[in-house]
């Protein structure tokens, strides 16, 4: 069992830092490096890696962007669950990265079969 609160008030939290985040950056044209959340689980699960191509501006609203969609899923009653089969989203993983939609597996046989941008450390 997950605690659905405590996800959405980091998310809420985040929501909140990326956004102004990123309004600066847009105004300033040029961001700040994004610091992952490492308050809880493993920080090696971390799935965001800052690529070389990205700017932060656009790590920022990407991320902001999935923030948003997980804020979504917890009125809706999904989270934690995995878009693609409804599973569990392994507990440490969303512990790393509370919004993402995937479970480890789909997450990489996502990346495999899709962009060859690799966000995964
Ligand atoms: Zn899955």
């Amino acid at each position: 069992m997950i605690n659905i609160q405590r996800y959405k008030r980091r998310l809420l939290d985040l929501e909140k830092k990326l956004d102004e985040r990123t309004s600066r950056d847009l105004e300033a044209g040029r961001g700040e490096l994004l610091d992952t959340p490492h308050d809880a689980g493993d920080a090696s699960v971390a799935d965001v890696a800052v690529d070389a191509e990205f700017t932060e501006a656009e790590l920022n609203s990407t991320i902001l962007q999935q923030v948003q969609d997980a804020l979504r899923r917890i009125d809706a009653g999904s989270f934690g669950k995995c878009l693609v089969d409804g599973g569990p989203i392994e507990p440490k993983r969303l512990n790393a990265v509370p919004w993402t939609p995937y479970c480890l597996k789909h997450q990489t046989l996502l990346e495999a079969a899709g962009r060859e941008r690799n966000w995964t450390l």
